[in-house]
């Protein structure tokens, strides 16, 4: 790739906050640096904004609110529409975007443009089959009317980990439902939101209906817009921890909230799974997005009897990867979002260790510039061992083997999160025993990715309230309205 192309891309990406259809700076003239994990070293400034700039966000969201909530539904469809296409035209501008804010190799941000990109295609869909109900009641004696109506003025806080799917999975049920939004990409990654946010101008937003503030004062920008009985709604993605946080904020205004939090998947082989099949799905759950996935199979649960040549597959896989930056050819695994996430994969594997795993391929930092962590791989990993009740969000495999299926059950259940759960058998009895039994919003049935813009995406227990995507997406932006009506035959 490059140094011209990424440098005009780069340039061509806004630096100000998107407020009322206007790029502009922070009021008080704040700025953030964003840096590439790979190198470290520094590749745009941008705004930063200020309470007053969330504030002046909300107001321009608030004012835009009556005329885009009666809109007609097929215009809003349509805008949509014209957004995907200019997502595909602009695919490679993405996709290369991502790969230098966030680190995921090329190949793997073209795959967040496509699902990125299908949200806006499938809520575009999605917008005219909104349907509401007439009829008697039933004594007869009138008419009832269930409508549905935009909750209005939304904040959207969105992780750095999906830059475009995860502002896409939101603005665009959103917009499609009639709502207005405020956007806040996170910090580390806020650069393909502000170009996306270029692509909805182009297609002919209306200004006002979106608006996106970059920040690195998040707590305090959010605090003040959360506060604003203006605002109807808050979806947010990411961890637990702040997404306990700013439950306690919504209470204050009774906000409708939607909450995609954080995971800790299991992922189960049982002896009579395709061990070929485990394994490439292995590969494709752990290390999609260098293990920086809410979705990442967290712990590896593998039956006694193939737990072993389970493990050696795996192990052989993981010294074949290829690791460097995103932008080089072949290259699997990227660099860690940042230093920090280094050093927590570091302190997790040192535990696991000491607690007794056997460490069977990479095990640490790598050195040289950019946030580098070898693809690892630890077997018999003890049981309190932190590594299996905390999120990793790194490439790193643990294995640990399991007797009979209560075994598994209770095992894949041991977490207070429940956000996905893989399970490989050829066994259609067990896989529906495993279907009814496992504590989880999703479930992936002999397949390692179940991510898609036509399914409902989201979680039981501490990851999250509410789902993204499929039919169920729209509703989480509309409010449901019961008149009653007298008998018109008296
Ligand atoms: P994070 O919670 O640190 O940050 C998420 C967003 O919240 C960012 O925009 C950040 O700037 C903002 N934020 C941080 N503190 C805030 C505060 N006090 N008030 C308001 N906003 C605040 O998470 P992250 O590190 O960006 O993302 C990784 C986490 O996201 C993981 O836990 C992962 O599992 C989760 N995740 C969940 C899903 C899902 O759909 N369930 C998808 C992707 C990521």
């Amino acid at each position: 790739m490059s140094q011209d192309v990424e440098k005009q891309l780069l340039a061509d990406v806004p630096d100000g906050l998107y407020i009322g259809g206007e790029w502009r700076a922070a009021a008080d003239g704040g700025t953030l640096e964003v840096r590439d994990p790979a190198t470290g070293g520094a590749v745009k400034r941008i705004a930063s904004a200020g309470v007053a700039d969330g504030t002046a966000a909300l107001d321009a969201a608030s004012e835009a609110f009556p005329d885009w909530a009666s809109t007609p539904v097929r215009e809003r469809a349509e805008l949509l529409r014209r957004a995907f296409d200019l997502v595909q035209e602009r695919k490679e501008d993405f996709a290369l975007l991502m790969t230098i804010e966030m680190g995921k190799p090329l190949a793997e941000a073209r795959g967040e443009v496509a699902y990125g990109g299908e949200f806006l295609r499938w809520f575009s869909e999605q917008a005219a089959h909104v349907q509401g109900r007439y009829g008697a009641n039933p004594e007869g004696t009138g008419r009832m009317i269930v409508s549905q109506h935009p909750v209005g003025p939304c904040y959207l806080i969105t992780p750095w980990n999906f830059p475009l799917a995860m502002a896409t999975r939101k603005i665009a049920p959103a917009l499609a439902a009639g709502c207005t939004v405020v956007v806040k990409p996170a910090a580390l990654t806020p650069l393909t939101t502000l170009y996306f946010a270029k692509v909805l101008q182009d297609a002919g937003l209306p200004d006002g209906v979106v608006n996106v503030i970059t920040t690195s004062s998040s707590g305090p920008v959010s605090e003040a817009i959360i506060a604003d009985p203006r605002l109807r709604k808050l979806s947010f993605t990411g961890s637990t921890q702040v997404g306990k946080k700013l439950l306690e904020q919504a209470a204050g205004g009774v906000l409708r909230t939607s909450m995609e939090l954080g995971g800790n998947a299991p992922f189960v082989v049982f002896d009579d799974a395709d061990l070929g099949k485990a394994v490439d799905g292995a590969i494709a759950a752990k290390f999609r997005n260098i293990g920086q996935a809410c979705t990442a199979a967290n712990r590896f649960i593998v039956q006694a009897g193939v737990a072993d040549e389970f493990a050696r597959r795996v192990t052989e896989r993981v010294k074949g990867f290829k690791t460097g930056r995103g932008t080089e050819e072949g290259v699997m695994i990227g660099p860690l979002i940042d230093d920090k996430a280094v050093s927590k994969a570091e302190e997790l594997v040192r535990d696991a260790i000491d607690r007794g795993a056997t460490l069977r391929a990479g095990g640490g930092p790598i050195d040289g510039p950019g946030s580098f962590y070898a693809a690892t791989v630890l077997t018999d990993v003890r049981p309190g061992s932190d590594i299996l009740s905390e999120e990793i969000f790194g490439p790193v495999v643990t294995i640990m083997a399991f007797e009979d299926e209560d075994e598994a059950v209770r095992l894949a259940n041991d977490t207070e999160y429940g956000l996905v759960s893989y399970v490989y058998t050829e066994s259609l009895a067990r896989g529906q025993r495993m279907i009814e039994k496992l504590q989880t919003g999703m479930m992936g049935l002999n397949v390692g990715v179940v991510s898609n813009a036509a399914a409902p995406f989201g979680g039981w227990k501490l990851s999250g309230l509410g789902r993204e995507g499929g039919a169920e997406g729209i509703h989480e932006y509309l409010q449901t309205k019961y008149t009653l009506t007298a008998n018109p035959f008296g």
